[in-house]
């Protein structure tokens, strides 16, 4: 059963139905669960996934052995911050994001509908994400662009070669209208951003997270609303079920040159509205009206959470300071440690607070040949030996 998470009204998960007839995204009833012990995080969380998930045997084609990412102790940023930090590393997922999380239970929720084609509507992780695992269970894939996409947006994409249709029109109107072919048509499944089952797959990031962590804070770069909620909803569940004493803090961030989320909870306003002309180097998390916004803001009110964003040229900063730390991230998954800075310094987060935050995507995603040519010196072989005594 699919419930609307504003209004209420219910659908049945037996079609590809992704939004309420009131505009706002819909989602898989929660049943409590009990955590099993070994196996994946799919197995040792199988309770917590709705019945035609559980039916499906998660070791099958689907998979590319997606989630059970590090988490990882920074030292050097933790005391900067003054803060235990952890950074959730989700850049070593099968395509590089966390976005196979969502997709492996999209696609297992596709396969059951009987879905032929898989489409989805992204130029970027998204689409990479399903393009690759379209392939890996045999479907037809096609990916929505809009018309003005650059080569360098496509080559990943075009790496798995799913059929990339050009679209001429508005491309946030496109989300909706390609929603609307495949509730008409079994056959063709969009798995888009904030989908239900996406958020499925996007609950075992809370998993993860509270069997490696205990935080106080959780971070969460945010563009659709689709990963909030997601780590939101398996929060809640683990809470439901008894597993967790305390839901952590959620903490959206945007980037300030597109954060319609942002500039609704500062005006206290319970609904978005389109952010005109995204400007931001964090292309990945500017989404100018974000489905799950209105969604988002409802949980931040719920759970006292926190909601900032930060500019570019702290995202850039914060980049640099999660490479310093072993880590290459693209610059929206950046913003995370990026906000930490006047969260600590506005009293937000408190001295010593466990923190965790999502590093979404690699940064070989977002190669901009911008790196600062002066770092790096020219020498001859002859002088190799002479460099390093000089080094040493
Ligand atoms: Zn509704």
């Amino acid at each position: 059963m699919l419930r609307c998470v504003a209004c209420g009204k219910e659908y049945s998960s037996k079609k590809s139905r992704q939004i309420c007839r009131c505009g706002e995204p819909l989602e898989v009833e929660h049943i409590p669960g009990k955590i099993a012990s070994g196996g994946t995080v799919w197995k040792r969380f199988r309770d917590f996934f709705p019945q035609e998930m559980k039916e499906t045997d998660l070791r099958d084609l689907h998979t590319l052995s997606e989630g059970e990412t590090p988490t990882i102790k920074v030292d050097e940023l933790s005391e900067i911050y003054d803060v235990d930090l952890y950074l959730k590393n989700e850049t070593v997922n099968p395509t590089w994001s966390f976005k196979d999380r969502g997709t492996v239970t999209s696609l297992i929720h596709a396969s059951r509908l009987g879905a032929k084609t898989i489409g989805t509507v992204s130029t970027g992780n998204m689409a990479s994400s399903v393009a690759a695992y379209g392939n890996r269970l045999g479907s037809k894939t096609v990916v929505l662009v809009p018309e003005d996409i650059s080569d360098r947006k496509l080559e990943q994409i075009a790496a798995y070669d799913p059929l990339i249709l050009k679209v001429a029109g508005d491309y946030g109107d496109l989300f909706y209208e390609s929603l609307e072919l495949s509730a008409d048509d079994p056959e063709i499944y969009f798995s888009n951003s904030n989908s239900p089952y996406r958020i499925e797959g996007y609950k075992t990031l809370a998993f993860e997270i509270i069997e490696e962590s205990s935080p106080d804070f959780v971070i969460i770069p945010t563009s659709s609303g689709g990963l909030f909620r997601g780590v939101m909803k398996g929060l809640i569940e683990l809470k439901k079920s008894g597993i967790l004493d305390k839901i952590p803090t959620p903490v959206s961030v945007q980037a300030a040159g597109c954060s319609p989320i942002v500039r609704a909870y500062q005006g206290g306003k319970k609904k978005i509205e389109r952010w005109s002309e995204p400007g931001t180097e964090a292309g990945a998390i500017a989404n100018p009206l974000p489905p799950g916004g209105n969604e988002v803001l409802r949980k931040l009110d719920e759970h006292d959470g926190l909601c900032t964003k930060v500019s570019d040229e702290e995202i850039m900063d914060a980049q640099n300071k999660i490479a310093s730390e072993g880590i290459f991230c693209q610059p929206a998954s950046a913003v995370g440690v990026a906000a930490l800075k006047d969260l600590r310094e506005n009293g937000s987060i408190e001295k010593g607070s466990e923190v965790i935050t999502i590093i979404t995507g690699s940064g070989l995603k977002n190669l901009r040949g911008k790196f600062d040519r002066q770092r790096v010196k020219h020498i001859d072989i002859s002088e190799l030996k002479e460099w390093y005594e000089e080094e040493s």
